[in-house]
């Protein structure tokens, strides 16, 4: 049996958060709820007769990424035209960059959960100018152009990715970065931030690059991992039955989670790339590079390195807990509540995860739920001041997951205090020995293992609440006291 490993590369569109257009004046507006066709200018509109004229802080921001992903930077960039014909594109041509991009060369390192770390290559990252959005309805199509020309950045990796997974971590950690840098604000929902898996797989061991598909229109990165996943699978099931994948653009279709052919490739695609003749060379000085590299924010890596340091948390734990700002912040403003960093790294990093999965939610959306980052403090100290143990904590926390409130005053509303009252429990565990004398006899026979049994039934008595370690103290006198 041949066993198949993934190759994929990603190709990241990212909206750079300008105030103002890549090449006009017009404004930056959301364009999935501003008026259509009202941020344009005969610029952005492909008028004749018009020129651009280039946004430096739309390269300033792309300068930020490039430097984030350990780029280098050329000194020389030109842009390019890339002649295609859609109705989204006004002037019939896209300016974009082609044989002189912004940067080349980069990497980005991800944590796997086996504890490894992998390099991925970034090959380029580029500007270019968004395109309208088209709406299609029944028969016709609507164009909207305020998304034309606004500043987009493409970051494209090399195939380094080996799994659905790997793609998923790179892709988070890659938007971490674009919102710490403050050049996006990572919302796939709404498109802003595109992210593109080339596809293929090959026996593993080979090191072929076999035909690949490209997926299109993913809304989030649970989408990306999934429709990843998917077309692996159905890959590897058409070389196993002997066939051929053929090289595909396809969609991914989220109600029935399944990737759909939206246009079948015979051919490379022709843009006739040539320089842009309207705009002129652009030198960007060593001095420039260096005052943006001066400026960058704590990105990911130094802030999991800090959180080792500082705060004595494991790499791979750490690594989880960046990867979304969203989850990052939302960590920092338990630990602000006063929560002990690793407890809360528990909790988050399992129980909270966990419930996000069932409920299918992104971790990027952590900040919405109903447990607050002071209410998962809260938990933990319950849990460190011996009010309630963990077993306890760990339903609460469902409960406050899925409604909200407050633990401290769902503790005393329930009465799931721990019990640590000796009296109590010294009358529980009597009584457990009483209704169980062929245990007790086996155990003072030297079957041991009896202990862990009792102990068992003597905290299920205690509804879970007793503290364990008491418990297991007295359960332990109260045999010995029966030996002979
Ligand atoms: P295109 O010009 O069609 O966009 P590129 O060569 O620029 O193609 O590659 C685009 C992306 O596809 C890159 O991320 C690259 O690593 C990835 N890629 C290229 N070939 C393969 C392959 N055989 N399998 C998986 N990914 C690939
Ligand atoms: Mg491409
Ligand atoms: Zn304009």
């Amino acid at each position: 049996m041949t066993v198949y490993e993934g190759v994929i590369g990603l190709e990241v569109h990212a909206e750079l958060m300008t105030a103002s257009k890549m090449f006009c004046g017009c404004p930056v507006v959301d364009s999935t709820s501003a008026e259509p066709n009202t941020a344009v200018c005969p610029v952005c509109l492909g008028m004749p007769g018009v020129l651009p004229v280039l946004n430096q802080r739309a390269v300033e921001l792309g300068l930020r990424v490039g430097l984030a992903l350990n780029c280098e930077i050329p000194l020389f960039n030109q842009f390019a035209r890339k002649s295609y014909f859609y109705p989204d594109l006004p002037k019939g041509y896209q300016i974009s960059q082609y044989a002189y991009p912004l940067a080349i060369n980069g990497w980005l390192e991800i944590d796997l959960p086996d504890g490894s770390v992998r390099r991925v290559r970034i090959r380029r990252a580029h500007l270019e100018e968004d395109t309208g959005k088209l709406t299609h309805a029944d028969g016709y199509s609507l164009v909207d152009l305020n998304r034309a020309g606004v500043p987009l950045l493409e970051i494209v990796t090399e195939a380094d990715l080996r799994s659905a997974e790997e793609a998923e971590v790179y892709a988070r950690k890659l938007r971490a970065i674009l919102q710490y840098l403050g050049v996006n604000s990572g919302d796939m929902s709404k498109g802003v931030l595109r992210i593109e898996p080339n596809i293929s797989v090959r026996p593993v061991g080979s090191d072929e690059l076999r035909t690949r598909t490209e997926v299109k229109n993913l809304n989030s990165i649970r989408s990306l991992a999934r429709a990843t996943a998917y077309e692996i699978e159905r890959q590897i099931a058409i070389y196993e039955s002997g066939g051929e994948v053929q090289q595909a653009t396809l969609g991914w279709d989220e109600a029935r989670q399944v990737t759909v052919v939206q246009r079948v490739k015979e051919s490379a695609d022709d843009y006739r790339y040539f320089p842009e003749p309207d705009l002129p060379v652009l030198e960007i000085s060593r001095e420039w590079v260096e005052q943006v590299r001066a400026g960058l924010p704590e990105l990911p890596d130094a802030k999991r390195e800090r959180f080792m340091r500082e705060l004595g948390l494991n790499r791979y734990d750490a690594s989880l807990l960046v990867a979304d700002r969203a989850v990052a912040d939302y960590y920092e403003a338990a630990l602000a509540a006063g929560g002990d960093p690793k407890q809360v790294a528990n909790y988050l990093t399992g129980e909270v995860f966990r419930q996000m999965n069932l409920e299918g939610r992104d971790r990027d959306d952590i900040g919405a739920l109903r447990l607050t980052p002071r209410a998962l403090a809260a938990l933990v100290r319950l849990v460190q001041d011996g009010v309630i143990h963990h077993g306890v904590a760990k339903k609460l926390l469902v409960r406050l997951y899925e409604e909200g409130g407050d633990p401290a005053a769902l503790v005393e509303a329930e009465g799931l205090a721990q019990v640590s009252d000796e009296g109590a429990i010294g009358a529980v565990v009597e009584q457990v020995l009483a209704d169980h004398p062929d245990e007790v006899a086996r155990y003072l026979a030297g079957e041991e293992k009896l202990l862990q049994f009792l102990m068992g039934v003597a905290m299920r008595a205690l509804r879970g609440q007793g503290d364990p370690a008491v418990v297991r103290r007295l359960l332990a006198e109260r045999l010995a006291a029966r030996r002979p």
